[in-house]
């Protein structure tokens, strides 16, 4: 039998890896580190250096089975035809959940991919019974993993030392943790013990740091599988009175399996807006002043200004954070939802292109079905950093200032600012726009949209690439869009 090369992307991991197990005993495991994704604009050197661990540490699985990954330079697709030629066979987990579509296309033509991750490759109707074959999936039991494999006699042509040293990285982020799975499984288990706290800290994005279970970015390069985690998680509810907490969690792996559906189903996800009547929302209206004032953290709001440069200097926030920030960027700063999407993407170390753009998307309001929630970052700090200490970590300038202080500085009297040493537009900014005045006109804004967003839905290619999951119904979409005609004239 011959050799079979299993090309490693975003499965860094033995266990619940299909093209692996498919592989067996002669697998020949690769990864190939592309220059285009290393050189890539949105792809930060902390995310590179996670990756480099996540390698290290699948290097140490296979040694204890009795092999080793080999790494490759260059262009996968060439070198994976140049395997092949030499006789390999190449087998590969299909994902298109990153930017190249047409290499995954490619690769799929050529070499024997494989669907182990609960997504639907049928093209036609995969959105019909998705959500049943979705439960499935996760429930399953993983497939199974030969205990040793033969020796892997292909020289590796780079060493991550190397890749380090030719593309000069600098990973400046203080991340959360090591790649791999080793951690990822130190992470679960440490989760789960703690699940009391679960629900209580989702939204507070201090708590948060501390409590939720930090495995996205293990998740997004496979060091465990959603599969592993959702299945350990459902053994541990059944005989715990923390049931309903471990489903909290649960059911977000589940969401996550929705999105990389959406990402399957449409490779524009990450550059146009779903609902055409959206696409070009604000692309002209560029304002650089306040777009760089989102990115560094000068706002002058304090909790949009605390979670940005949180996400810079971590490459992690909580989802209500992210949620804000999203919101602030697109519907009160009204600038193009893409320029704030490719930011966080360059920025995360959990960047995933079928969340994130998503996420974005449908909190910018261009996806035309789901609600318009503007989060209120006065309002944040009110129900999730209550003392300001979320904001004192990441904003030091702050540090001085009461709990009631924080919440508005800019309404600070000149005393106030005298004693704090925090004078409001000289070494904290006065907030950029009026939150409240921009926020009514972005309400008022979609609502007079509504129908003309729901209409859009008419459309089969529309629907298709929406990608909706089956709680919205394409029927009662469309009725909408008949009943609410009158508010076009809104
Ligand atoms: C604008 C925006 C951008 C986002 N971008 C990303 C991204 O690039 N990558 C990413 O993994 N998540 C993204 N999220 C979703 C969510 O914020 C993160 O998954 C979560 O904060 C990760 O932290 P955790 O692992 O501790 O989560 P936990 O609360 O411990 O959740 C466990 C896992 O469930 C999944 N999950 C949790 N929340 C969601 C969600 N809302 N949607 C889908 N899956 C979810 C993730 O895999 C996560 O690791 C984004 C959310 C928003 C609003």
């Amino acid at each position: 039998m011959g050799m079979k090369v299993v090309w490693h992307r975003y499965d860094l991991r033995l266990r619940d890896n299909k093209a692996l197990s498919e592989a067996g005993k002669q697998a020949v495991p690769v990864y190939i580190f592309d220059p285009k994704w290393l050189e890539h604009d949105l792809v930060s050197d902390s995310r590179i250096e996670f990756v480099l661990e996540c390698l290290i540490d699948i290097n140490r699985q296979y040694r204890s089975k009795g092999s080793r990954i080999s790494l490759f330079y260059g262009n996968p697709i060439q070198i994976l035809g140049n395997l092949k030629y030499e006789g390999y066979e190449i087998y590969f987990n299909k994902d298109a959940n990153h930017f190249r579509r047409e290499m995954e296309e490619k690769a799929r033509k050529k070499f024997k991919g494989f669907s182990g991750d609960g997504v639907v490759r049928n093209k036609e109707g995969t959105r019909r019974k998705w959500k049943s074959s979705a439960e499935k999936y996760i429930n399953s039991k993983p497939p199974e993993l030969p205990d040793s494999f033969e020796d892997n006699t292909l020289d590796s042509r780079i060493k991550l030392d190397e890749i380090r040293e030719r593309h000069d990285l600098k990973p400046e982020k203080k991340k959360f943790g090591e790649g791999g799975s080793r951690e990822a499984g130190k992470r679960l288990q440490k989760f789960l013990d703690n699940i009391e706290k679960y629900p209580s800290s989702i939204s507070s994005p201090l708590k948060a740091e501390k409590n939720t279970s930090h495995l996205s970015p293990y998740i997004r390069y496979g060091c465990i599988s959603r599969r592993q985690a959702y299945r350990h998680a459902k053994w541990r509810a059944r005989n715990s009175n923390q049931a309903e907490k471990l489903k909290m969690f649960t059911d977000r792996l589940l969401w996550h399996l929705n999105f990389s559906q959406k990402v399957e189903d449409n490779p524009e996800l990450h550059k146009q807006s779903v609902n055409p009547v959206f696409r070009d929302l604000n692309k002209e209206n560029i304002d650089r002043k306040k777009i760089e004032a989102w990115k560094k953290g000068k706002t002058g709001y304090p909790m949009v200004d605390a979670s940005m440069r949180a996400l810079v200097q971590t490459g992690w926030i909580n989802f209500r954070m992210r949620a804000m920030c999203a919101t602030f960027f697109s519907y009160i700063l009204e600038q193009w939802w893409k320029e704030g999407a490719d930011f966080f993407y360059k920025h995360l170390i959990d960047a995933d292109v079928s969340i994130n753009y998503y996420q974005w998307q449908m909190h910018s309001g261009t996806v035309g079905v789901h609600k318009h929630r503007i989060y209120n970052p006065v309002k944040q700090i009110r129900d999730n950093d209550p003392e300001g200490k979320f904001i004192k970590k990441y904003l030091p300038e702050l540090r001085a200032l009461s709990a009631k202080q924080i919440v508005k500085p800019w309404e600070m009297t000149e005393e106030e600012q005298k004693r704090t040493g925090v004078e409001i537009g000289k070494n904290y900014p006065a907030p950029v726009v009026n939150h409240k005045n921009k926020a009514k006109k972005a309400r008022k804004f979609f609502k007079a949209k509504k129908a003309e967003a729901y209409a859009a839905f008419r459309d089969d290619e529309v629907w298709r690439k929406a990608s909706l999951s089956p709680r919205h119904d394409r029927e009662k979409i469309l009725e909408k869009a008949s009943n609410q005609k009158s508010l076009n004239d809104y």
